[in-house]
């Protein structure tokens, strides 16, 4: 029999949790017709409610149930990677706890999965129904730019969740760097991936734990994670100034030649002044974004810490 593992971070969930279990166990059962055994990996990102709380209960009354609790809130991405790193399955899955990914997929995404030769089966959200406009106008934007400046192809509405064979695991678990942008990730590590559509299903409880900002500062980490190009367009940018300049210098040396040099022109030399310095410093606040990513990334900090966990106890108990 196989078995299949399903990672769910959890960050202040409470009210979700009861619900994603009621809707994962119906497909525990279907899954065992399919001669797959599920398992579910709750990963608690540091919650300050009652979430550890409801997965400890959640996982001593269900054998199938193992929870890990980090020290504090590392962000969904260590809570992948920590998901990725003790998930046992033969197919490994991850999904959201607040039944955005609807559970009723996985067992045709596993059917997928043993009759084809992909390695991964993953999701895409067709719409964006529901959501502000101006977050879609910049998630799509994001997209947009990401194909131009990257090499490595991230799909417009892809989701996280996603049905992943024990080789494709594997293989993202040999990338083990600091700052993770697992949508990168998952295009990086090659495979043959099947594309499921779906529409856009609204969260039933609880609330988005992204802002704006936070989704703002994310993309930036994926651009600086998987595209150099920035740096690189700062260096045209400085060429085609080093050009214009020359070739203001040689019409004003011709002009002062010939007409002589009446004193005027201060507020556009001041002009020129602002803006050469702006785009300089934005240039160096560039070069200084790679920096300090290559600053965490030497450090080599554990991508998480772990305070709790049953995972060692077959039976379930929790160790601490
Ligand atoms: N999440 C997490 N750590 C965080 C933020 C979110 O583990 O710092 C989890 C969250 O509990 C949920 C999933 O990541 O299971 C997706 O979060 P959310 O539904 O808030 O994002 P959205 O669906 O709005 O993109
Ligand atoms: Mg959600």
């Amino acid at each position: 029999m196989d078995r299949m593992t399903i990672i769910v971070p959890c960050y202040n969930e409470q009210e979700t949790l009861e619900d994603y279990y009621q809707a994962i166990s119906r497909v525990r059962e279907q899954l065992l017709d399919m001669d797959c055994r599920l398992e579910i990996l709750l990963v608690d990102d540091g919650s300050s409610d009652e979430t550890l709380a409801r997965m400890k209960e959640l996982s001593r009354n269900n054998g199938w149930i193992r929870y890990l609790s980090f020290t504090r809130n590392f962000g969904k991405e260590a809570a992948i990677y920590a998901g990725l790193t003790h998930a046992r399955g033969e197919y490994v899955s991850l999904m959201d706890v607040d039944l955005q990914d609807p559970p009723a997929l996985i067992p045709q995404m596993l059917d997928i999965l043993r009759n084809s030769d992909c390695d991964c089966v993953a999701t895409r959200r067709v719409d964006r129904k529901g959501e502000p406009v101006i977050r879609s106008f910049f998630a799509r934007a994001f997209y947009r730019l990401m194909r131009h400046i990257s090499d490595v192809e991230i799909v417009d509405g892809a989701r996280d969740f996603r049905l992943m064979t024990r080789r494709y695991v594997d293989s993202l678990l040999e990338l083990k760097e600091y700052n993770r942008f697992s949508k990168g990730l998952f295009g990086w590590v090659g495979y043959k991936t099947r594309w499921l559509e779906y529409e856009n299903i609204e969260r039933t409880k609880g609330e988005t734990k992204w802002s704006f900002f936070k989704l703002l500062m994310y993309s930036i980490d994926g651009i600086v994670a998987f595209s150099t190009m920035p740096v690189r367009i700062a260096a045209w940018i400085g060429l085609l100034f080093c050009s214009l300049a020359f070739i203001f210098i040689l019409v004003i040396v011709a002009r002062t030649l010939m007409f002589g040099d009446p004193v005027a022109g201060w507020p556009s030399t001041l002009c020129v002044i602002l803006l050469l310095s702006g785009i300089q410093l934005f240039c160096l606040g560039l070069l200084g974004e790679y920096l300090s990513k290559t600053y965490l990334e030497v450090k080599k900090r554990p991508i998480y810490l772990c305070r709790e966990t049953n995972l060692e106890e077959e039976d379930g108990t929790p160790t601490e």
